[in-house]
């Protein structure tokens, strides 16, 4: 049994940040992955492979509306050069987590699989053995799982591990592909793909695609994507077969069953939280979204937290980040409440083609709570940054509480919105106003300006 000061159950973002913050500070740390790397699942299947593929994507789409516009240049895809980039990129950051590890005293870094014994204990399976750890501190950091729902043939679809894992086995372009599931995964692929030049038929079960988000940001957003892409809103997805001419989905509309045939199925039907053995038996309360834990990210034993996927608060690697730093504050001053993340301030991007981000309050969910708003908006048809890209497809909306005229929270569809929403998300959480954000010298000609534009819209 060794005695540490700290165990991270998963070195992603919701592990590794506080690992090295707390061995900094002179904590001993071990992190305990079966990966036996850092990142997680971002790196090795999520955000960063996704968007290695996705920036390939919009690099075509632009190359191709420059040859539109004059510019000469044959624009070709070749799909396993996608992939090549892509593993590149995964091979050269697991190198340099690699570097940041063996450069840091007091942490290490344990492949295995944790179980919890008792409240200070902790369990590992490794190839060499079981080794035992008696942590002062736990943070669960187990991360979530693709969720595979009871839908007859499901198991024959692609999911996201077999397009963005190392050295993935889809490594050629379909030329049909069916998607089943509208959330943003769902929505991202089918958007890359049909940029590749595939034709997408994307099956969502609820009235409109990215269910749960804000209902003005979307319906703005669907009639933008690539017309490649085929979307079926409210169709209940009943089986999925494999054909001689291909897989085929079958679905629901709500009054007949129909069906559509492709040359691939790929499923995003969500996450679930991944629950490490041992947890709910030693009382740590764990609800349907995950292990539940409070803003200051602990659980109801003081002494284990929950940070990142694995709490179902908000399953974004950022998010992890900033909660995996909270727990090493608090945790740093002996489990009291030195540091608590508003959940509100964290924006959510979703990376279709164009791209679709939030933060705060909208319309809809500012209405939900009674709070009044006031508008400003900043159309991308007068960016001069959108215009030399020739995206002017889009805009940015920004929400004031009535009367202080504080900014509440906004969104954006179109060019840099990812980027854009940084800064918005920014003045949310430090509480900034209309007048604020009015007066700050955004730069020309980048597609910020719109925020300040925005924000002097309502004077
Ligand atoms: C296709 C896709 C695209 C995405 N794109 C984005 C994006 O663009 N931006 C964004 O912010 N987020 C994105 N995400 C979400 C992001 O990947 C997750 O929110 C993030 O990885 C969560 O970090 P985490 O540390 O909580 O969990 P994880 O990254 O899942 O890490 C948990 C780790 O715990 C380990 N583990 C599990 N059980 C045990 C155990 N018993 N013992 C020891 N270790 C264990 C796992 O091996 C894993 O490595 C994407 C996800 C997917 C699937």
């Amino acid at each position: 049994m060794d005695d540490i000061d700290v165990l991270t159950i998963g070195a992603g973002g919701g592990g590794y940040p506080a690992a090295f913050r707390l061995a900094a500070a002179g904590r001993s740390v071990v992190m305990v992955d079966p990966k036996g790397v850092m990142s997680g699942n971002c790196l090795a299947e999520g955000c960063v492979p996704s968007k290695a593929v996705r920036e390939i994507a919009h690099h075509l789409q632009r190359q191709r509306r420059f040859q539109e516009s004059g510019l000469p240049g044959e624009v070709r895809v070749d799909y396993s050069g996608v992939v090549a980039h892509k593993d590149q990129v995964q091979t050269h950051r697991y190198a340099q987590h690699d570097a940041q590890l063996r450069a840091t005293p007091n942490v290490t870094l344990l492949t295995g699989t944790a179980r919890i014994e008792d409240p200070h204990t902790v369990a590992v399976d490794t190839a060499q053995g079981l080794r035992r750890f008696r942590a002062r501190n736990i943070i669960i950091a187990s991360g979530s799982d693709i969720s595979v729902p009871p839908i007859p043939g499901l198991e024959h679809c692609l999911n996201s591990r077999d397009l963005y894992a190392l050295h993935p086995p889809l490594s050629r372009l379909p030329a049909s592909m069916l998607v089943i599931g509208g959330g943003y995964v769902g929505l991202e692929t089918a958007s890359f793909f049909a940029a590749f030049g595939a034709r997408v038929t994307v099956f969502e079960r609820e009235a409109q695609v990215l269910p749960g988000m804000d209902p003005d940001m979307v319906a703005l957003l669907a009639p933008l994507l690539d017309p490649n892409i085929d979307i079926i809103t409210q169709a209940e997805v009943r089986r999925v077969e494999q054909t001689p001419q291909g897989m085929r989905v079958v679905f629901f509309d709500g009054a007949a069953e129909q069906h559509r045939t492709a040359e691939i199925a790929f499923q995003a039907l969500g996450r679930h939280p991944v629950i490490p053995a041992g947890l709910p038996e030693i009382g740590v309360t764990v609800g349907a979204h995950g292990v539940q834990a409070d803003p200051t990210l602990q659980t109801n034993l003081r002494h284990i937290y929950a940070c990142g996927d694995v709490n179902g608060r908000t399953p974004l690697f950022h998010a992890a980040v900033r909660q995996s730093v909270a727990a090493a504050a608090n945790i740093l001053a002996g489990d009291r409440h030195a540091d608590s993340v508003d959940f509100l301030s964290i924006p959510t991007t979703v990376f279709t083609l164009p791209a679709a981000a939030y933060v705060g309050l909208t319309r809809a969910s500012a209405a939900a709570r009674r709070i009044c708003v006031e508008e400003g908006a900043y159309s991308f048809a007068e960016d001069s940054r959108a215009q030399i890209f020739g995206e002017t497809d889009g805009e940015i909306r920004l929400f004031f509480q009535t009367g202080s005229l504080r900014l509440v929270g906004g969104w954006v569809v179109g060019i840099d919105a990812g980027n854009l929403i940084g800064e918005i998300g920014l003045a949310v959480s430090r509480g900034l106003d209309a007048r604020d954000l009015a007066a700050f010298a955004d730069q020309h000609p980048m597609s910020a300006e719109g925020i300040s534009r925005a924000a002097r819209s309502l004077f």
